[in-house]
């Protein structure tokens, strides 16, 4: 790897690839008005975008426009993830305002009826499948989407990549425009993706963290350590259509969309003790959904065929819930979802239409 030059700021060596990207950084957001948004997770990719972002900022004296990280919080993020990624953008508030950058960070959160448990435990919803995959939308893409689509025009930063698979690479192609850095948002015209880091490999991410020491917040060993106990990120924002984010990825404790949870139980054999009890609840789970017994034999529309978890699969699933709090000693449910949820099943027992026969 050849470093020729250095941060003005922190005077650490910073690559050649690194500098061309904070350059283009730095063209892009002087160029106009457009607001923008980064997209992070806390993974390698996302934090790699925003320690360019960062960088390119910091050498510019003139911050015109705001730029605003946003952070979706599920409700049913992996714990230790989450705690990570929260400590580091409370860093990052104190950090940009230390260097005068124009850095807003914003955590967004599902609406209340489409968090997961208030859709399983209170609507009856099975756990997700790839079949009936209804989580994505709710859980991560609308939250973050509410926000951007405030604007008439946008700008979202994503650590999107070529080369991370063949199916991915179509999927970007797609989407592709005039510049190799920008990608179409579906069908909206109102929002464009950039990503500086689009023709980077995962040794270029690695560096990219390494070599930069700025921003202090972003700790490439800490990252590496989790992707080291863990595996790789979740979407942040539909970047490209079907993107399916519960591949062994930093996603949903969760989430029964993958046969096993690869991440976390790799991040118990490295010693997340506390994991454990919320991994047996997973794969509690993801066996129950299929039991007959607990689904009612007509869905909500009245057609027959596997319907809605019934009453009472959904209190058993609420207790066992709320054991597995007690076992880990971590919040894993909020008071203001118990008590929709509880509503919810009485507009069930009062709906004289609703049955589970
Ligand atoms: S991690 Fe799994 S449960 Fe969570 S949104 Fe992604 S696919 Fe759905």
């Amino acid at each position: 790897m050849i470093l020729t030059t250095f941060c003005s700021k922190c005077l650490q060596p910073i690559t050649n690839k690194d500098r061309n990207i904070i350059n283009l950084i730095q063209r892009e957001y002087t160029k106009d008005d457009v607001p923008w948004y980064i997209g992070y997770s806390g993974g390698k990719d996302s934090s790699a975008v925003l320690t360019l972002v960062f960088n390119a900022l910091v050498e510019i004296k003139k911050h015109h426009k705001p730029v605003e990280i946003i952070y979706c919080d599920t409700g049913v993020e992996i714990p230790t993830i989450s705690k990570y990624v929260k400590s580091t953008l409370e860093s990052l508030k104190l950090e940009s305002t230390s260097f005068n950058l124009p850095f807003k960070v914003t955590i967004a959160k599902p609406k209340l009826d489409d968090r997961y448990f208030v859709k399983v435990i209170g609507r009856g919803y099975p756990p997700p499948t790839n079949i009936f995959r209804w989580c994505t939308d709710r859980l991560r893409i609308n939250p973050v989407k509410s926000i951007i689509d405030n604007n008439a025009y946008s700008i979202v930063l994503l650590g999107v990549r070529l080369g991370e698979s063949k199916e991915r690479d179509k999927t970007i192609k797609k989407h592709n425009t005039d510049s190799k850095y920008y990608l179409n948002q579906g069908t909206s015209t109102k929002t464009k993706i950039f990503s500086p880091i689009i023709d980077y490999t995962v040794n270029d991410v690695w560096a990219t963290l390494k070599f930069n020491a700025l921003p202090y917040s972003i700790d490439h060993s800490t990252i590496g350590q989790l992707y080291k106990d863990a595996g790789s990120e979740c979407p942040v924002y539909r970047e490209t259509k079907g993107t399916p984010c519960g591949k062994g990825r930093f996603g949903c404790w969760t989430c029964t969309v993958v046969r096993q949870d690869k991440s976390v139980r790799s991040m118990i054999e490295h010693g997340y003790d506390e994991l454990k009890p919320l991994f047996e609840f997973r794969n509690w789970l993801s066996i129950f959904r299929d039991q007959a017994d607990f689904r009612c034999k007509v869905r909500r529309n009245g057609a027959s065929g596997l319907g809605p978890i019934t009453l009472v699969g959904r209190k058993m699933i609420l207790q066992r819930l709320l054991e597995t709090e007690i076992k880990s000693d971590l919040r894993l449910i909020e008071k203001e979802e118990i008590l929709r949820i509880k509503e919810l099943w009485q507009v069930d027992e009062d709906n004289s239409g609703y049955r589970e026969k």
